[in-house]
């Protein structure tokens, strides 16, 4: 069997692990495996590298991704899918494997109904796909969040300072409950939950009286405003309100770019290695039309459809209970 894997969309630290399980357990049935590089436009360029086990030597612990990631806007279009078939034919793959978020599945959907078999691994920071408790790189990002947290705690307790840090989350507010809880936020503000800033206000007033030395508030980047547009992001937003209406020092920190890089956590390896092993057997057993999943700490198997037809459900008693943390 010819194998092609190609990572799409945004880049997630552990997509180089999964590369390298793919590749390897692959190999291990003594199939042959092609790398296609930027993601679906590599498809459309015809950018496809041979892999070897020493190919993906020493990547497992990189961030980023060996085959380097895009966007393609080309293979939206009915003229691209239509090369995009000619290309892959001219390639000669026999199974396919996408590493992306839920525009790669839509991207792999359509390859599936081309006729080519293809299977999906969510790799995404945002971990907003459909059936799976977590998608590759997650667990880093948060845990980045995590680190710059704790450096901020430092600086914020030593100037009885409020920081308002904002995190990444277009539409979804994962990385936010998620660093929010084991942080210790005074306030979570996601996009999924009405918010109210004057409550929040209210909050850190109470804390300040109370005696905390600082607070943290933690926004997801897609709450409101505009994210491109640092000085209209949600963060500063709600930085200038917080600042307005309380009369407390305030500081905005934006995280940015820092949270999609850097070497992938235990759990991101393992995720991606037990996600890129099953997806060649899938291949090799002839399933198509599937995403590797992971519920309740076991790998699943899911429908593409499925995958990107159910929601991702942020944990509500998560929010709930980092309030509850904060509140007395
Ligand atoms: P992330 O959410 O982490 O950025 P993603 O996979 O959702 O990852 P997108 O930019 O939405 O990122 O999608 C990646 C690529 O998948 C697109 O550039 C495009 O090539 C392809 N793709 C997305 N949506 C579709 C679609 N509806 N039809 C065909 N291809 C698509």
């Amino acid at each position: 069997m010819k194998i092609g894997i190609l990572t799409s969309g945004g880049d997630a630290p552990g997509m180089n692990a999964a590369i390298r399980a793919v590749v390897r357990k692959a190999l291990y049935h003594n199939c042959k495996v092609y790398g296609i590089k930027r993601g679906f436009a590599g498809i459309l360029n015809g950018e496809i590298v041979p892999l070897s086990s020493r190919s993906v030597g020493d990547i497992l612990q990189r961030g980023g991704t060996i085959l380097k990631s895009a966007r393609c806007t080309e293979f939206k279009t009915p003229e691209g899918q239509a090369k995009a078939k000619e290309q892959l034919e001219k390639m000669g793959l026999n199974g396919l494997v996408i590493i992306g978020g839920d525009g790669s599945f839509r991207g792999a959907q359509i390859l599936n109904r081309m006729g080519f078999l293809t299977v999906g691994i969510p790799g995404t920071i945002d971990n907003d796909i459909g059936c799976t408790d977590y998608s590759i790189g997650f667990d880093t990002a948060v845990n980045t969040v995590l680190d710059a947290i704790n450096k901020i705690r430092d600086t914020a307790s030593s100037h009885s300072r409020v920081y308002v840090v904002e995190v990444m989350g277009k539409n979804s507010g994962f990385i936010a409950i998620a660093a929010g809880l084991a942080g210790g936020a005074e306030a979570v503000l996601v996009p999924e939950v009405p918010y109210d800033l004057d409550a929040v206000c209210k909050q850190i007033v109470k804390s300040i009286k109370k005696g905390k030395a600082h607070s943290i508030i933690l926004v997801a980047e897609g709450l409101m405003g505009d994210p491109v547009n640092m000085e209209h992001s949600s963060g500063f937003i709600v930085g200038k309100y917080i600042q307005t209406h309380t009369g407390a020092d305030t500081r905005v920190t934006v995280l940015g770019h820092i949270q999609r890089g850097g070497n992938p956590t235990f759990f991101d390896r393992k995720l991606a290695t037990l996600m890129g092993a099953k997806a060649v057997d899938l291949l090799l057993a002839g399933e198509t039309e599937k995403m590797v999943g992971f519920v309740n700490n076991r790998i699943e198997v899911f429908s593409i459809d499925e995958a990107l037809s159910t929601k991702a459900k942020i944990n509500l008693e998560e929010l709930e209970l980092s309030n509850i943390m904060a509140s007395v």
